[in-house]
């Protein structure tokens, strides 16, 4: 059985604008020890997933249908109290923001600690003493001295490492990591993804990294899944989707890549922008972006199903490579082809049609 099994996930936020579907009726599962990377852009409703694990969303948003299972259990019909306790025991987070998720009026040591405490029944001193152990293990050099550092005195890249100190102090099963290294340089950056990396490795824990960045992706994880307009467009091991990706949105993420020794002058882009998703487009919601867009994607919403085999998403093994574009259940007429379509600039017929944010 999968360590956490999500189904069918829908979340509304209720604005003077109407209801956001924030994430609309994703589907996914993460085995006990995997990297699974939720990738896209800002809007895509990434963040929000995660949140849902944790019980987190907030008025004026809500988990209005699904389930979360953890280990068979669903987290949706736990109480307030047995949430509690799986948070930070079960399921830790590590949020963007180091800075503003430790409390700058307590030593970075003493609230490790007080995460111990809050749900282990362990004296000061042994709480002391696995702070202490914690802040070594994620690489702060003197640790038994930095215990009574105060936040303003680490770096960036060290808070972070003491957060995420912070999150594994109860061991969890499952480390939810929100765009963990935005923020940081390059070489704090990777010295982050090698800690989450080892982490993982030596204590079996399953990670879910949120980041609009395929370049994480590719170091950490095992599966990705492509989040656009609220639903799930791809899933695919990591390096199928790298070498093989299928659904024109996930083409258009990893052209905008920057390589090194790259000569081109512009890096293409994806033509436009995420749709509210108060009325998002019709049928395929990528279709308003996509240069392969053709009159039954404005009609016809694609299933996710496995690219090869048409199969749905529902009867598929967890390393199936899954697309939900038309092409893939043979309604597109002129098919994709990558080679001449992925291009810097929208074709000229699309332009207006993006600005006015119409359907075909
Ligand atoms: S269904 Fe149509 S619009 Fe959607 S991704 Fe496929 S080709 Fe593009």
């Amino acid at each position: 059985m999968a360590l956490l099994e999500v189904e069918d996930l829908t979340v509304q936020f209720y604005t003077d604008d109407g209801v956001v579907r924030a994430v609309d009726g994703i589907n996914y599962e993460i085995r006990r020890g995997e990297a699974l990377g939720l990738v896209g852009e800002s809007g895509a409703g990434k963040s929000v997933a995660s949140l849902a694990l944790l019980d987190l969303i907030r008025a004026p948003g809500e988990i209005v249908g699904g389930e979360i299972r953890l280990d068979g259990r669903n987290l949706l019909e736990c109480s307030t109290d047995e949430l509690r306790g799986i948070r930070g025991d079960e399921i830790a987070m590590v949020f963007q923001d180091a800075d503003a998720a430790l409390n700058p009026v307590y030593t970075v040591g003493e609230q490790i600690a007080e995460a111990i405490r809050v749900h282990e029944d362990v004296s000061d001193r042994a709480a002391r003493d696995r702070a202490i152990d914690l802040l070594e293990r994620v690489g702060i050099p003197e640790p038994a001295a930095r215990y009574t550092d105060y936040p303003h005195e680490f770096s960036g890249g060290m808070q972070q490492r003491a957060v995420i100190a912070m999150a594994l102090s109860c061991d969890p099963d499952l480390l939810v990591c929100d765009e963990p290294t935005t923020g940081l340089d390059v070489t704090v950056q990777a010295g982050i993804l090698e800690l989450l990396e080892d982490l993982a490795r030596e204590s079996d824990t399953a990670i879910q990294l949120v980041t609009h960045d395929l370049g994480i992706v590719a170091e950490l994880c095992d599966r990705v899944l492509v989040q656009y307009a609220g639903e799930i467009v791809e899933r695919a091991p990591v390096e199928d989707l790298y070498y093989d990706p299928k659904h024109p949105y996930t083409v258009g993420l990893l052209a905008s890549i920057p390589r090194l020794g790259d000569d081109r002058e512009r890096l293409p882009t994806v033509p436009g922008t995420v749709p509210s998703l108060v009325d998002p487009p019709t049928g395929c919601r990528f279709h308003p972006r996509c240069p392969y867009a053709e009159d039954a994607c404005a009609r016809r919403s694609p299933p996710l199903v496995e690219a090869d085999t048409e199969t749905p998403a529902a009867e598929t093994a967890p390393d199936a490579h899954l697309a939900a574009c038309l092409e893939y259940t043979g309604d597109l007429e002129d098919g994709l082809d990558y080679e001449v379509q992925v291009r810097d600039e929208p074709p000229a017929d699309r332009s207006d049609r993006d600005r006015g944010g119409e359907t075909r």
